[in-house]
């Protein structure tokens, strides 16, 4: 059987289901990532829009400054205002799940570390897993399956 990936809220008032694996995991350290969780990085499951599901509440976006100035806007429970997702450069079509709102945090691990060169000094990185300075080049790291899905709703 397949597991089931769902989560939601703090408060419970915002609950969804994955209907897939996500593309690709991002553990970011940046800044930006930092500041806006208030800790050491952010887990990011990219995943289709549409194979979110939302069991129940609607999430609000909220738009916050970026380094880059690109547009992002964090999705939060309007009740408890916890993170549900991002939507990057206002895309619609692509979700960053945050991946510690899931019931089984544990389910998706990170496929890649970036922006390493912000990471807070006392986290040591697991061997193994790709880690960058800064962005990465995904058409060498995705697999082909994960680039296929994303050329499908970016072009
Ligand atoms: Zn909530
Ligand atoms: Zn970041």
């Amino acid at each position: 059987m397949k597991p089931t990936l769902e989560g939601g809220c703090a408060c419970g008032a915002v609950r969804y289901r994955l209907t897939s694996k996500p593309m690709f995991v991002h553990c970011c350290h940046c800044r930006d990532c930092q500041r806006q969780t208030g800790s050491a990085f952010v887990l990011n499951a990219l995943i289709e829009t549409d194979r979110v599901t939302l069991l129940s509440g609607e999430p609000r976006p909220v738009a916050v400054p970026t380094d880059s100035g690109r547009p992002h806007e964090i999705f939060r429970c309007p009740t408890c205002q916890t993170a549900v997702w991002s939507d990057y450069g206002r895309r619609g079509v692509l979700r960053f799940v945050r991946v510690g709102t899931l019931d089984d945090a544990a389910a998706l691990p990170p496929d890649v570390h970036i922006y390493t060169r912000s990471k807070l000094p006392w986290i040591a990185l697991p061997a193994g897993v790709p880690a960058f300075e800064a962005y990465y080049d995904m058409k060498k790291l995705w697999p082909a399956a994960s680039l296929e899905r994303r050329r499908a709703i970016l072009g």
